[in-house]
């Protein structure tokens, strides 16, 4: 079996170099443990700042030692009264085909019917995350206008959703036109703003003539750029995520000293968040979306790529654009 491994900080983009895939021996689990079959395995934009040795929220991944992040795997041989042979987990594991783990680390999952991956989607933390930014910070009210931006990806597809449920108008930035099609047609956006067309100032101001009373935050730098003259009085601003800024090399300049004569203009609450923050409850977003889910008033998309070895393809592919919903790798059938 394999597992990925951290060869080589990136300055910058990763690359080929950044990854490697090690042979290593499939354990045998002891008393209390159990041994674990990778099914699918969540490629996420934050990984990237975990892959940098700088302070953050979460601890750098260490070099020569394997990427960690959302798995769901299947109990191949148990120890453990919890659990039983042939039952499928969530957790943040190492990346590699099968492993051996103390229970401490794993939950099971329950997703009514659906598919287990869902658990690393609408049902897992990105689902969270833009229940939480959404809900919590954002507030939207009936008849304000919502601005999401990556509006298609695993966070701003379901952020955007919720954003309508409570009435609000809802515009959603994107990367392609395949993008703009699926959040207005398949999600329910009222509009959808190309930004790789240009304009996007005009475009937005077109889309928005009430102005912003919620700006999704998932991506910094030039597109937010638009939306900071754009925000109502008494805004709010969730912080969810820059990827925009995630790859710029050392020494790059950074983006967000911008917006603060429009924030103080608009009296604008702007908050960044992190998902953990909202431990306390996850049982109630995990409640209002299993149920909307499966009333089939919230839609997702997946995007799949297969196999162990797509995973570095798979994350770079965040960085482009190249998934629609949330991006995951399939290693084998459960
Ligand atoms: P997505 O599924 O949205 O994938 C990333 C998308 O971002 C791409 O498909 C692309 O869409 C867009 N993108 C990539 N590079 C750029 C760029 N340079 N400029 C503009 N858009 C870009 O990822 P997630 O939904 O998992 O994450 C979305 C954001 O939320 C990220 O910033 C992430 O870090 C953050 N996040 C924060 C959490 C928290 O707890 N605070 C938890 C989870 C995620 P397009 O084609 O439209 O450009």
């Amino acid at each position: 079996q394999e597992q990925l491994i951290l060869q080589k900080r990136p300055n910058g983009m990763p690359t080929k170099e950044t990854f490697q895939f090690r042979e290593i021996e499939i354990p045998e689990p002891k008393d209390e443990e159990i041994l674990l079959k990778t099914l699918y395995v969540s490629v996420d934009p934050y990984m990237r700042g975990r892959m940098s040795d700088g302070p953050s929220y979460v601890e750098p991944f260490q070099v020569g030692e394997p990427l960690t992040g959302g798995v769901v795997a299947q109990v191949i041989k148990s120890n453990h009264d919890h659990f039983k042979k042939g039952d499928i987990v969530r957790g943040n594991l190492p990346f590699q085909e099968y492993q051996v783990t103390n229970t401490t680390q794993i939950s099971k999952v329950e997703t009514g019917g659906l598919s287990p991956r869902t658990a690393l989607s609408v049902l897992g933390m990105p689902g969270l995350t833009a229940y939480f930014g959404m809900m919590h910070i954002g507030e939207p009210k009936e008849g304000e206008t919502v601005v999401v931006s990556g509006a298609a990806g695993a966070v701003g597809q379901i952020a955007g959703q919720l954003a309508k449920k409570v009435g609000a108008r809802v515009i959603g930035i994107v990367g392609s036109k395949e993008k703009a099609a699926y959040i207005t047609e398949t999600l329910g956006y009222d509009v959808a703003v190309e930004y790789k067309k240009g304009n996007l100032a005009g475009q937005l101001k077109e889309a928005c003539p009430n102005g912003i009373d919620v700006y999704y935050e998932n991506v910094g730098g030039n597109i937010s750029d638009a939306v900071w003259p754009l925000l109502n009085t008494f805004a709010r601003v969730p912080v969810c995520g820059a990827i925009s800024s995630y790859n710029l090399k050392e020494g790059e300049a950074d983006i967000g000293l911008r917006m603060q004569p429009f924030l103080i203009k608009a009296r604008a609450k702007m908050q960044g968040f992190i998902v953990g923050d909202f431990a306390d409850h996850f049982h109630e977003a995990y409640a209002f979306l299993s149920e909307a889910v499966a009333n089939g008033d919230l839609k997702f998309e997946e995007t799949i790529k297969e196999g162990f070895h797509s995973i570095p393809e798979a994350f770079l592919g965040l960085f482009s654009g190249e998934n629609i919903g949330k991006q995951l790798v399939k290693v084998v059938d459960g």
